[in-house]
């Protein structure tokens, strides 16, 4: 399967890895929007939002569990911080397989235009 974010999981791309377990891997994104921005992917394979079945109930839990642990890591979680989830064409998505977005260390705006 030719999808970037399955490359790195398997260390044949290399990527700053920030920590992996045997669900998800998350890693700091190639071209960061914030003073801290990394990606926390499943280690299976899904495209996007729109293919999660009720299988994948608890690693998309778990990505988000992952997201608050390294926001209490990065030491931003009390001032707080950003997670997104791109779907789609309208949605920025750009790499198919989906990925939770965590930034921090600023203060962001809202709405995304
Ligand atoms: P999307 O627009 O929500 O799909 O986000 C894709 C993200 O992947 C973007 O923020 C890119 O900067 C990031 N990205 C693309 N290629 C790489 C890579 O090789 N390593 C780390 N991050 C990447």
């Amino acid at each position: 399967m030719d999808c970037l974010f399955c490359k790195i999981l398997q260390k044949e791309i290399p990527a700053g890895i920030i920590y992996e377990d045997d669900q998800v891997i998350a890693f700091n994104d190639i071209n960061p929007q914030a003073p801290f921005h990394a990606l926390v992917i499943p280690r299976r394979h899904i495209a996007t939002l729109n293919d999660i079945s009720t299988q994948d109930r608890e690693v998309v839990g778990h990505m988000v569990m992952v997201a608050a642990r390294l926001a209490e890591e990065q030491g931003f979680a009390t001032e707080g911080y950003r997670t997104v989830l791109n779907c789609n064409n309208h949605g920025g998505q750009t790499v198919y397989h989906i990925h939770l977005h965590i930034l921090g260390g600023k203060a962001m705006g809202w709405p995304p235009y």
